[in-house]
């Protein structure tokens, strides 16, 4: 897929641009009262749900067609551009008839290929051209991701963003959303050219760790962030805990450190010579272990011994990883990598043993 900018008219080219207004468009005075603190802050895109997806019924499921209507007057009266959340056809038509400049689709959304194409068609039918910005589905799957994004782009869409929001989990964590960040780096490595933008706001869940968030996806290189702006966050009908004031959005932009991409590059390619060397060096180590783990296997072929011997696991798992914690290395990052190198392993001993 080769996209195009998604920077619209007006939007200088400077990392990052941000998307900010309320998790949900409330009432007209909220709406009003948000967007222009927003445009003080020369915010120039405006969000706002108008369909809200809730997990259990019987809460703030959003305002529906009249916030719409409140979104354009934000259009017109401070100029930004805008945009709100579609999840079905409908969506798609009503929001394009009210002039709704970017459309995004979000978590629950992306998951459903039913939906998705849903949309897309709609989308080819009234002939909105874009942005469409695709959220992460809930569940860490990469290429449902993509899948959601080929759906828009067929309907000939080439303005697309993808946007990182985290992913599920069932244990409680720091994270609302657990960031899982090699899914949307190796989004990155496939389509360098798609806009990526960070959502700080339902990755972490609460106001501390907006600007943490932040700061991590600019040093990973994102293009954009979407953050949820509120002009009370106190009294917010949605998402209450994770909404900043434009004033505290504003605070947390100045502080942001935005390293310069092009430099950076040209100063690395020596450490990044190094790396390569380093890396195949591990290589052949690793094929040297795995001749090792074969003839090991022909052994225990011979003495009629079963491939998988737990305690010697155990043992290979306890002495690595603390020896491994001493050379200033994360213990489960050791884990994971000995947990890799023992299934091939396993794997190169059981063709051994039935050949
Ligand atoms: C939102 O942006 O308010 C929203 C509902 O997000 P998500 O789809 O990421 O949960
Ligand atoms: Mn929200």
């Amino acid at each position: 897929m080769e996209f195009e900018s998604i920077l619209l008219p007006g939007i200088n080219k400077q990392r990052p641009l941000i998307i900010a207004g309320p998790c949900s468009a409330e009432t007209e005075e909220q709406v009003m009262t948000t967007a222009l603190e927003l445009a003080n802050q020369d915010i120039k895109i405006f969000r706002a749900g108008v369909w809200k997806p809730r997990t259990k019924p019987g809460g703030f499921e959003g305002i529906g067609i009249p916030g719409l209507a409140w979104l354009q007057r934000v259009k017109k009266e401070t100029g930004m551009y805008i945009t709100t959340e579609v999840a079905n056809k409908n969506h798609v038509i009503e929001a394009v008839n009210h002039q709704i400049d970017i459309l995004w689709i979000g978590a629950r959304t992306t998951v459903n290929p039913f939906a998705m194409q849903e949309i897309a068609d709609a989308i080819k039918n009234v002939g909105f051209e874009g942005p469409v910005l695709v959220k992460n589905p809930v569940n860490p799957d990469l290429e449902l991701w993509i899948g959601a994004i080929e759906r828009i782009y067929n309907a000939g869409i080439r303005k697309i963003a993808a946007i990182h929001r985290g992913f599920s989990s069932y244990d409680k964590t720091i994270y609302r959303n657990l960031p899982q960040w090699h899914i949307p780096i190796e989004l990155k490595r496939r389509f360098p050219n798609l806009f990526l933008f960070s959502d700080p706001s339902h990755l972490g869940g609460k106001k501390e760790l907006i600007a943490p968030l932040c700061q991590q996806a600019m040093d990973l290189n994102y293009d954009g962030l979407m953050i949820e702006s509120h002009s009370n966050p106190e009294q917010s009908w949605s998402d209450k805990e994770q909404q900043i004031t434009p004033a505290v959005l504003s605070y947390i932009l100045n502080l942001l450190i935005i390293r310069d991409t092009k430099h950076t590059t040209e100063n690395l390619t020596e450490l990044r010579k190094q790396i390569d060397e380093i890396d195949g060096e591990l290589l052949s180590v690793l094929s040297k272990r795995m001749r090792i783990s074969r003839e090991i296997g022909q052994y225990k072929k011979e003495h009629n011994m079963p491939v998988l011997q737990t305690v010697r696991y155990d043992e290979i798992l306890e002495n690595r990883t603390s020896n491994a914690e001493k050379l200033g290395m994360g213990t489960n990052f050791m884990k994971t990598v000995l947990q890799a190198i023992h299934e091939e392993s396993i794997r190169q001993q059981i063709v051994v043993i039935n050949q």
